[in-house]
């Protein structure tokens, strides 16, 4: 598993491991958790009474320390396996549901042409669908997208970003996510 990390205001920051959280426990850096304890870690014994140190290790956790202002304005990073994830292996074109080897990330204005690579001009599409189009713009190739891009909030690229995501990290991660987006569906 894999302890989500948050800033004191509730932002997402990182998936992190149960080691590394408990380092955070163990030096009071924890302002808060969310859910209930799903792992014990353990260390050594104390040599004064015996016992051994033991931290419960909870699936959020929020770290102390001040906030940037800006922070909430962040836009994620764009990366493949991300923008898989956001448009659900869906390709934009034909509509087939593909594996990863197989999509690519399309940029619908092409970059020869002054296109950026943004999450608002990149989408999923197949190796042959994308090969299709080519240079072309999609009105040019007459090739139309059947869903649109949109840049992901921090609580959705936390989903996008996750391995295996606990019901209550799931539960914390959807409650931030607009009602528009498509994890929702
Ligand atoms: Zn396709």
């Amino acid at each position: 598993m894999d302890v989500l990390q948050l800033d004191v205001s509730g932002r997402p920051q990182a998936w992190i491991t149960p080691r590394e959280a408990a380092l955070l426990y163990a030096s009071d850096s924890v302002a808060w958790t969310v859910g209930r304890a799903c792992k014990v870690l353990r260390g050594g014994f104390q040599r004064a009474t015996g016992l051994q140190s033991r931290i419960d290790v909870h699936p959020i956790v929020a770290v102390r320390g001040c906030v940037p202002s800006r922070a909430w304005l962040q836009t994620p990073s764009l990366s493949n396996p991300k923008l898989f994830v956001r448009d659900r292996f869906l390709c934009a074109y034909c509509g087939q549901r593909f594996g990863f080897d197989t999509l690519t990330r399309e940029h619908i204005v092409p970059t020869s042409r002054g296109g950026r690579d943004t999450w608002m001009n990149c989408i999923t599409a197949c190796k042959a669908c994308n090969g299709r189009k080519g240079n072309r713009l999609a009105e040019e190739a007459r090739m139309g997208l059947l869903y649109l891009p949109y840049v992901p909030s921090l609580h959705e690229d936390m989903i996008l970003r996750g391995r295996r995501i606990l019901a209550d990290q799931m539960d914390f991660l959807l409650a931030g996510v607009p009602r528009s987006s498509r994890l929702h569906g």
